[in-house]
């Protein structure tokens, strides 16, 4: 032990990602989890959320005033009339917030552990990378990135850091999701048969939003909401596919200038189950539905923020208290690096939902035709 702390971070961090920890993580040492000798010490580890747009005000912010493992201790803008404001709500020292040029110099803030990238998807990967580089774990939103070679290089510098990836795939720590994933990997209806998916919002918004700017979303609706479809359609159905075929329509070319609006795409399962997926920028629909041999399950909502709703072929509803899904999915990714429990959500995941992405757009590109998919290494 004495002689591991003489190890600095990066050495220690470079021993744990080689595997010697791992040797350690069953070694009775107080050093068992965690990446550093602070976050491996702490109780709560600090975040840092990069881009407090939207989604990082209304609920990341607050969920991390609620988490028991992990807190917000950071931030990084690029708009700084938002600094005091930040400041103010959540007691961060000015030692404590960054700008975008400044961000790498993170490398030296034993406060932060976690950097959460809540930018426009394109910036997700440059961001994610950067925060590797400066030691950090990292927590990257959906869309992981806009191509599969981004979530590549992610993965890479994760790897080559000694640190943790997670996506901001808040669902899988909610206790609905849970349950559909419980219900179809114990066959409790039989095997699966068919399962549909559908993620869409009647988008009204600023026609000049980054979401419908193709260089700063990497795509539309689908790199959006669409991930969710696909998300829901693999849990939903337990295994990810081997195919796809897609279509495309357009029926606002004049707000979806540059980005898809409405997706449909159609999955083979390889045992034999159809799924269907749909995404949307001009209607209203959130929901899965599983059907199985001896019956069927649904969710509606499936995939907003919560409460969600569900019911089972026999009469039964699916109910859990709501508690926030951000706060249950940072402690969730906080336990795993203080505890060793399961990432939820890992790189590979987002990657996979990448890969299908890319493979939709190809199927449209190519006039429907039938994409082959090779995801059977990956995760579910
Ligand atoms: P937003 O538009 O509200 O905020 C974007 C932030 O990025 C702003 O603070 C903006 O200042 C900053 N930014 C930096 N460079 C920019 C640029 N060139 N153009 C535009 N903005 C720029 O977006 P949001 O809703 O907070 O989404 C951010 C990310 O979070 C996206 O990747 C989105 O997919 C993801 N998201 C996830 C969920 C979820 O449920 N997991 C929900 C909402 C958003």
């Amino acid at each position: 032990m004495a002689k591991m702390i003489k190890l600095t971070r990066r050495e220690f961090n470079n021993t744990m990602s080689k595997g010697i920890g791992g040797a350690l993580l069953f070694s009775g040492s107080p050093l068992l989890y965690g990446k550093t000798f602070e976050s491996a010490q702490k109780k709560q580890l600090g975040v840092a959320l990069v881009g407090l747009g939207g989604y990082s005000t209304y609920q990341l912010g607050p969920a991390l005033l609620d988490t028991n493992f992990c807190k917000l201790t950071g931030i990084v803008t690029g708009t700084p009339e938002k600094e005091s404001i930040w400041a103010e709500k959540y007691a961060i020292p000015k030692k404590n917030i960054y700008n975008y040029d400044n961000f790498d110099s993170i490398k030296d803030n034993d406060e932060i552990d976690i950097i959460y990238v809540v930018l426009p998807n394109s910036m997700h990967a440059e961001f994610s990378i950067r925060a590797a580089k400066a030691g950090k774990h990292v927590i990257c939103e959906k869309p992981m990135a806009v191509t599969v070679a981004e979530c590549d290089a992610i993965v890479k510098a994760c790897d080559e850091a000694g640190v943790k990836l997670g996506i901001g795939y808040r669902l899988h720590s909610e206790p609905y999701t849970q349950e559909v994933k419980r219900i179809v990997k114990e066959k409790i209806y039989g095997d699966v048969l068919y399962v549909n998916a559908e993620a869409a919002y009647n988008s009204r918004g600023n026609p000049e939003q980054w979401r419908l700017n193709k260089k700063l979303a990497g795509g539309g609706t689908l790199m959006n909401m669409g991930v969710y479809s696909i998300q829901s359609a693999i849990y939903g159905a337990g295994q990810n596919p081997i195919s796809v075929t897609a279509q495309e329509f357009s029926t606002r070319p004049d707000y979806f200038k540059d980005t898809d609006e409405t997706i449909t795409a159609q999955f083979e399962f390889p045992n034999g189950a159809i799924g269907n997926i749909m995404t949307s920028g001009s209607a209203n629909a959130n929901r899965l539905y599983s059907t199985f041999e001896n019956g069927w399950l649904e969710l509606n909502p499936a995939n907003n923020y919560g409460p969600l709703n569900g019911r089972t072929s026999d009469g039964k509803e699916i109910n859990f208290p709501h508690e926030s899904q951000q706060k249950l999915q940072m402690d969730d990714f906080a336990k795993h690096i203080l505890q060793g429990t399961p990432n939820l959500a890992p790189g590979e995941m987002g990657k996979r939902d990448i890969i299908i992405v890319e493979a939709i757009y190809k199927s449209i590109a190519e006039g429907g035709k039938k994409i082959p998919l090779n995801l059977s290494h990956m995760g579910i």
